[in-house]
């Protein structure tokens, strides 16, 4: 049985895995809708239940997030209760995942009813020869469209936009994929964009395309060189680079993506969802392990898999969020919560890295541009002095 924590803070992510059919570069555990139509009402009754037993330890989720997959598999009324169950209206910030092919006006009802505060939409590019090499099940009309729907819910409901954009991927250019942002922008008036670099996944169709030499994608300098251009039009364009792959306007960050990168409480449901809860010092990941299907048809809070996080665990995954982030390591946070000093901890490693990649202050420790660049290599060299 899961633990709650004893403060009642704590943020929730529903997972919804039926997608249409899968991307070419898609890790993500998903199934196709079409041929598991059967499972929906059972998972959905599932997820309901299992909100239900929560609100016996809290009276509200500081955020919920609605992800998957995509959540636009499911009609509007699903998605209704499994809020109405979560008492979404209490929440801070409540976010839907929908996919352009799959959202319309009847999704409405959610915005005008305050249990949705926020949109985040998967367009990955405008351009219709890239959607079709990513398998993509929307076009260039269907983005279009649902952009003009995102920013009428925008207007009439005041609700906030965000929209993930792809780059470095094949026969993408840095001009189309800037002219997409300009694009997007201009049509939706969104003051967030999560900005994803294609990375080939093993196991993926992607992955088996560019094995068989079918496909290229960009070389780290490349890809850096792209991010690059397309970070500084960001920044220029007005956005705060707030984390590594996210950019907002006008303070417009995602507060329940923040709660991830603090390592604050989150309890995800669903198949294949993840949480992390804690209990003073102690920390515990839950991982949900049932397919679909299993899930559809198994006991409330059953496939939860619990592992406990050591203390150098925690440091390590604590480090390695916050790095993510501009606003890095605050390091008398980071006493308080660990007992050691961040300086003394990692001196070793801290002096082996490259001076543009950091500022470094009393107080803070925060990656620059540059570091974002090489965050896996900086965080392999603070890890290896965790003992
Ligand atoms: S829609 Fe999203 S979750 Fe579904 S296959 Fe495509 S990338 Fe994966």
């Amino acid at each position: 049985m899961l633990i709650f924590p004893a403060d009642g803070n704590l943020s929730l992510y529903l997972h919804i895995p039926f997608c249409t059919t899968c991307c070419s570069y898609c890790a993500f555990y998903s199934e196709p809708v079409g041929a598991n139509k059967a499972y929906l009402q059972g998972y959905v009754d599932r997820l309901e239940q299992e909100i239900r037993a929560c609100k016996a330890h809290l009276d509200r989720f500081f955020t919920i997030f609605i992800g998957g997959g995509n959540p636009g598999s499911l009609p509007v009324e699903q998605l209704r209760r499994l809020l109405l169950a979560a008492n979404a209206e209490a929440s801070d910030e409540v976010t839907l995942e929908m996919n352009p092919e799959t959202f319309n006006e009847t999704y409405f009802k959610l915005f005008e009813e305050g249990l949705v505060t926020r949109m985040s939409m998967g367009i990955q590019s405008m351009d219709d020869p890239t959607l079709t090499r990513l398998g993509r099940n929307a076009r260039r009309e269907d983005n279009l469209k649902a952009i003009k729907l995102a920013r009428q819910a925008r207007l009439l409901y005041g609700i906030e936009l965000s929209f993930d954009l792809m780059v470095c991927l094949p026969g993408q250019t840095v001009e189309s994929a800037i002219a997409d942002l300009h694009e997007i922008l201009l049509r939706s008036g969104s003051d967030h964009i999560s900005l994803y670099c294609l990375t080939v996944e093993e196991g993926t169709e992607l992955a088996e395309q560019v094995g068989l030499g079918n496909t290229s994608v960009l070389d780290e300098d490349g890809q850096e060189d792209f991010l690059h251009t397309m970070w500084t039009e960001l920044r220029r364009l007005g956005f705060e680079h707030y984390e590594v792959s996210n950019f907002c306007r006008n303070g417009k960050k995602s507060k329940h993506n923040q709660v991830y990168w603090r390592l604050d409480n989150y309890l995800g449901l669903g198949s294949s969802a993840a949480s992390t809860l804690k209990e003073g010092s102690i920390a515990r990941h839950y991982a949900q392990k049932q397919s679909l299907q299993e899930f559809a048809s198994s006991p409330c809070f059953s496939g939860y898999e619990e592992e406990r996080v050591d203390a150098n665990q925690q440091i390590e995954e604590y480090v390695m969020m916050a790095l993510r982030t501009n606003a890095g390591i605050d390091k008398q946070a980071f006493v308080a919560r660990y007992q050691q000093d961040f300086d003394t901890l990692f001196a070793s490693a801290l002096s082996s890295l490259d001076s543009s990649w950091y500022s470094d202050s009393s107080q803070f420790f925060v990656l620059t541009e540059y570091g974002f660049m090489v965050l896996d290599e900086i965080l392999l060299r603070l890890a290896l002095e965790i003992p």
